[in-house]
């Protein structure tokens, strides 16, 4: 099957005067078109520095990926934004919003950066705000919102520009259990409607609706195993 991820020998250092820390020790790691598939593990095991790598938010210090069988480290940092904007969405535990603009303008932000036209956008952000269930809070601010429906907000901001990858960083880890499990069901949907998702928990519940889930530790893949 096509891989639209695939990571080979990843290696990350953050480096100050003094200290230098190695959050990613050779990581591999694929994802097949349509995959579900949650990467777990303790707090500082380098969750969040392979999700970012992943995203082109950050480079790695050493390694290779192909996003789409391209390699990106051929790319400039304009071509890499452009491939972001067109290829992933992302999804954070802390929703990530911002206070002054409503439901609505949340939402269309990626859309005004993409340069899409006004129609289309309010189309498309009206069909992302039916399919995240929070059309009637359009007008709301974040601060008005419960944390469930603030992540909602962010799921629609994810998907509105129609993203090939969704990637989620503990995208639960600030909801209670009612709403955590509302946010995994609309992950699945997602998922079942043709997006790719890669997702970092350190819950079981949440790695119990991915197929596969890749165990980090101390910067390396230490087991996988499949969901069946
Ligand atoms: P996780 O998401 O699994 O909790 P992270 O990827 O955030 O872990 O962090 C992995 C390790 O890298 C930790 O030791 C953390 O302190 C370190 N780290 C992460 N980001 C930075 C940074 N910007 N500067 C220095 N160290 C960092
Ligand atoms: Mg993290």
């Amino acid at each position: 099957m096509e891989k639209i991820i695939k990571a080979e020998k990843i290696k990350k250092a953050f480096r100050t005067e003094e200290l230098e820390t190695w959050a990613l020790n050779g990581v591999d790691f694929e994802v097949s078109k349509g995959e579900f598939v949650a990467i777990m593990g303790p707090s500082g095991c380098g969750k969040s520095t392979l999700l970012n790598i992943l995203g082109l938010l950050d480079n790695p210090s050493e390694g290779c990926y192909w996003l789409n069988g391209t390699d990106v480290a051929s790319f400039t940092e304009e071509h890499r934004t452009d491939l972001r904007k067109g290829v992933i969405g992302f999804v954070f535990q802390s929703f990530n919003l911002i206070d002054d603009l409503n439901v609505y303008e949340n939402i269309e932000l990626p859309l005004l950066y993409m340069g899409i036209p006004k129609k289309e956008r309010k189309e498309r952000v009206e069909a992302a705000m039916q399919r995240m269930d929070i059309t009637h809070r359009s007008k709301h601010f974040p601060q008005q919102l419960s944390g469930g429906q603030q992540q909602r907000v962010a799921i629609a901001r994810a998907v509105v520009a129609s993203p090939e990858i969704i990637l989620a960083d503990e995208p639960t880890g600030n909801l209670d259990s009612k709403n955590g499990i509302e946010v995994m069901e609309l992950l699945r949907r997602l998922n079942s409607e043709g997006t790719t998702i890669v997702m970092v928990t350190h819950s079981q519940r949440d790695a119990s609706y991915a197929d596969r889930i890749v165990n980090l530790f101390d910067g390396e893949v230490t087991v996988e195993t499949k969901n069946i």
